[in-house]
């Protein structure tokens, strides 16, 4: 097998299609794809990780294997992507796209190391969807697909193709500030050291994603749409966020808890949704995810902290804990009473108001009621109970 005698150095962080690309250009390749057609490798392979296309480029281009380990974009599936030993989902991590700072990269070709034109390179650290702001221009990073057909992931040869140059994307991006939360996440992401927060516990795309929706709810509220979010709002979202998480735990039940508290309208509305919004949307549509399942599982036991659900509830998932609130419905049901009449005795002893408002959302500890069950039950059951019992009783004959 061939090795390849004319070469640039290898930047650190930087990621296999972006090496191979300024390869391909410093052979004068038209792109990377015809490049590793001459070498008998595919660069689209390359770009998916696959084992024996990364192995005959690493070869060629003499690139140890535990360094390419470490730039490596792994794609498994349709959907997740193992990059550095964490694990993504498609939507957030850029695989075969461009996401670069011009800035950089026009550093990169004015100071860098080799022929001209091969220079700039790509970063791996810019592709998790969390890094928005480079942290060394303080200027937001661009998102492209350089070139037309073929040229995916083809950083170098793409910009050739479109006979354009790094500085033509300057006026793409904005200035911006990173942001703590940014540098949180890219240390985790690159293995770095990072401060022992709560967010460790959870695999980075989670605790990322987490902080994002958690800081876009708190400035917005729960119907914001992430996505239709400008950039340098995102990064403030998860800057938010990402003060809330490094409360701990607590901090973030009590965030959890103000949610439920400002959207609880009543036991008839009360589903995850109407309580929590985008983050019970985006948390649970991943909820087989690890990091995601207890993330959800820390909501739901917000929410039975704070609601009248318990045991066949259904709220992220079916509610198996014990019942810690009643509403008037529910503490009726349970204990086969008219509600109309639990709601004339609790109100007669004072333990909820009796405004209309009140009455919807009263929430209360079972222990409330304990002392007025037996009165209620002593005088007969109501015709809503009487019909309930009667309906239980078929069902159960059948
Ligand atoms: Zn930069």
């Amino acid at each position: 097998m061939s090795i390849l005698h004319l070469t640039v150095p290898r930047q650190l962080e930087e990621t296999l299609g972006s090496y191979c690309s300024r390869l391909a250009a410093l052979h004068g390749a038209y792109s990377a794809r015809e490049f590793s057609g001459y070498l008998g490798f595919s660069f689209t392979e390359l770009l998916r990780g696959s084992d024996i296309h990364v192995e005959i480029f690493s070869r060629i281009a003499s690139i140890e294997e535990a360094d390419v380990r470490e730039v490596l974009i792994q794609i498994l599936g349709t959907t997740l992507r193992n990059v550095r030993g964490h694990m993504f989902t498609r939507d957030h991590i850029v695989s075969t796209k461009s996401k670069f700072c011009p800035h950089c990269l026009l550093d990169d070709e004015s100071s860098g190391i080799g022929r001209r034109g091969s220079r700039a390179y790509m970063r791996i650290s810019w592709l998790p969807r969390f890094s928005r702001v480079c942290p060394i221009h303080q200027s937001t990073l661009v998102t492209a697909i350089p070139g037309g057909l073929g040229m995916y992931g083809d950083a170098i040869g793409g910009l050739r193709a479109d006979n354009a140059e790094w500085s033509d994307y300057l006026y793409r991006a904005e200035l911006g500030q990173a942001t703590p939360a940014q540098s949180y996440l890219i240390d985790r992401f690159m293995n770095r050291p990072t401060e022992e927060l709560w967010l460790n516990k959870f695999p980075v795309q989670a605790a990322a994603h987490f902080i994002d929706i958690v800081g876009a709810v708190e400035r917005h509220g729960i119907e914001v749409s992430f996505e239709k979010l400008d950039v340098l709002e995102q990064s403030a979202c998860a800057q938010r966020g990402f003060e809330i998480a490094a409360g701990g735990q607590g901090s973030v039940k009590a965030f959890l808890a103000g949610l439920v508290k400002g959207y609880y309208r009543g036991r008839s509305n009360m589903g995850a949704h109407a309580i929590f919004g985008e983050l019970a949307d985006e948390m649970s549509y991943r909820a087989n995810l690890p990091g995601y399942d207890r993330i959800v599982k820390l909501m739901q036991r917000v929410a039975i902290e704070n609601l009248p659900i318990g045991p066949g509830d259904n709220f992220l998932g079916p509610v198996r804990q014990r019942r810690q609130l009643h509403s008037l419905t529910s503490a009726a049901e349970e204990n086969e009473i008219g509600a109309h009449t639990l709601r004339n005795f609790m109100i007669e002893r004072g333990l909820i108001a009796s405004t209309k408002c009140s009455l919807a959302r009263a929430v209360f500890h079972p222990s409330a009621i304990r002392d007025i069950i037996a009165p209620i039950k002593a005088l007969g059951l109501t015709g809503a109970a009487r019909a309930k019992r009667l309906r239980n009783a078929r069902r159960s004959a059948n």
